[in-house]
């Protein structure tokens, strides 16, 4: 018996977007590319948590 193939799903569908730790989404512009930067706070380690939270 053959494996179906995985149909893609239509309609609602997650989309592989980025989300940075400032709290900005976006959408990259080459699938399966990791952005080098946060194109609103410029961070080159959006997709990291913050190690250290500097303090007033
Ligand atoms: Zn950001």
């Amino acid at each position: 018996m053959k494996k179906k193939p995985k149909e893609l799903e239509i309609g609602l569908v997650m989309l592989e977007g980025c989300r940075c730790r400032c709290g900005h989404e976006w959408l990259p512009r080459a699938k399966g590319e990791r952005p080098s930067v946060c194109p609103k706070c410029k961070t080159p380690r959006w997709d990291q948590p913050k190690l250290f939270e500097r303090k007033p």
